[in-house]
């Protein structure tokens, strides 16, 4: 069974380690049948305004019911729809309509692990947000080079050009570049193996890197008028005493949210996450950390929030774009058949 969700606050583009262009993710969010999408990159902003224009011209295209308007395509020849939660399956253009939350995916060390605050509704303009943004810029072009450098020692060939080449112009170059780069050169048989045989910690081209601390994030998105989230609390390798601490201190420096659904989530990893959501008071927000193609992850996938949860747009942020508690998370249930999978 899946459930796919009306809102997925959690994707890349080819501005940092997705496969797509911000324009391409946009068309696959329509045919998901996702009416909020945010767009949080490593590091940047620099896919934001295309999405943005993106969706206001395909929404109009919609509204003009132009045979041209995207279509939506979740319902597989094998799929069966046995429920909707706040909703129809049909829908008119009006209900159709996607709007873009501008988002970031921030990078930051605290003792010694990566953690990774979202930032969503924010003003990407923002001076202090793109100072921010310019500091990591430095510290990422530099970690993409040294660890380059490394893989052309190992025997690949302009690792680092390849990388640029392949992602949008003046995109922020991460591991999940080089992990990409390695599996298309044959090197390793997933993404997965590619992190594991050469960019995980303590492996022949990983490079070690101090991202700063979260302190300073969450002070760039409140700056940015947008609310800090911690993204996928589960995927730290932290015990459960470690990430309470983690939380607490994320609360003490101003974060308000985190995430709760994840893609490729384990049922207990998100019970305990709601329990801890509600412990704590936070916002939950949800999102699939979509990049490419593949079988695992896809947006709205499986990204259910219990109706009593508050959510991230009940937040006062979120209302320029639209959204306020009272606004239900539609949610599509879908059962595959066997036979024709
Ligand atoms: P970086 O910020 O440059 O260290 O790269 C982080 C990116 O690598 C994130 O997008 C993660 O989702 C991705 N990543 C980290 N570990 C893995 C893994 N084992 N398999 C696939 N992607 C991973
Ligand atoms: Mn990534
Ligand atoms: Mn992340
Ligand atoms: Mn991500």
């Amino acid at each position: 069974m899946t459930i796919l969700s009306n809102f997925d606050f959690h994707s890349h583009t080819k501005a940092s380690d997705g496969g797509f262009t911000p324009s391409d993710l946009v068309l696959r969010a329509y045919n998901r049948g996702l009416n909020y999408l945010a767009i949080t990159d490593h590091d940047l902003v620099a896919g934001v305004q295309e999405a943005q224009e993106c969706a206001r011209h395909n929404n109009e295209l919609l509204l003009q019911g132009s045979p041209e308007a995207p279509e939506e395509n979740y319902v597989y020849a094998n799929a069966m729809v046995t429920q909707v939660d706040n909703g129809t399956l049909e829908r008119s253009a009006q209900e159709r309509l996607l709007t873009i939350i501008p988002g970031i995916e921030l990078s930051t060390t605290w003792r010694n692990e990566q953690i990774h605050i979202a930032g969503l509704f924010v003003d990407i303009d923002n001076s202090e947000l793109q100072a921010l943004i310019a500091r990591k810029k430095e510290l990422r072009v530099a970690r993409a080079i040294a660890i380059g450098q490394k893989l052309e020692a190992l025997g690949f060939e302009r690792p680092y050009e390849r990388c640029v080449e392949q992602a949008q112009v003046g995109a922020n170059i991460t591991r999940g570049n080089y992990a990409r780069l390695i599996y298309q050169d044959g090197k390793a048989k997933s993404i997965d193996e590619a992190f594991h045989k050469y960019l995980c910690r303590g492996q022949k081209a990983y490079v070690k890197n101090d991202w700063g601390p979260i302190e300073e994030s969450i002070q760039a998105i409140k700056a940015a008028g947008g609310i800090a989230v911690l993204a996928h609390p589960r995927r730290y390798k932290l015990s459960n005493l470690r990430l309470r601490t983690l939380i607490e201190e994320f609360i003490s420096w101003g974060g308000e949210a985190m995430e709760v659904a994840s893609c490729q989530q384990k049922p207990n990893d998100k019970l305990y996450l709601i329990e801890l959501c509600e412990r704590y008071k936070l916002l939950a927000s949800l999102g699939s950390d979509f990049h490419n193609d593949g079988l695992f992850r896809n947006l709205g996938q499986n990204l259910d929030l219990p109706d009593h949860l508050p959510v991230v747009w009940s937040a006062p942020c979120a209302a320029r774009f639209g959204l306020n508690g009272d606004i239900k998370q539609r949610r599509v249930h879908l059962t595959y058949h066997k036979s024709e999978t």
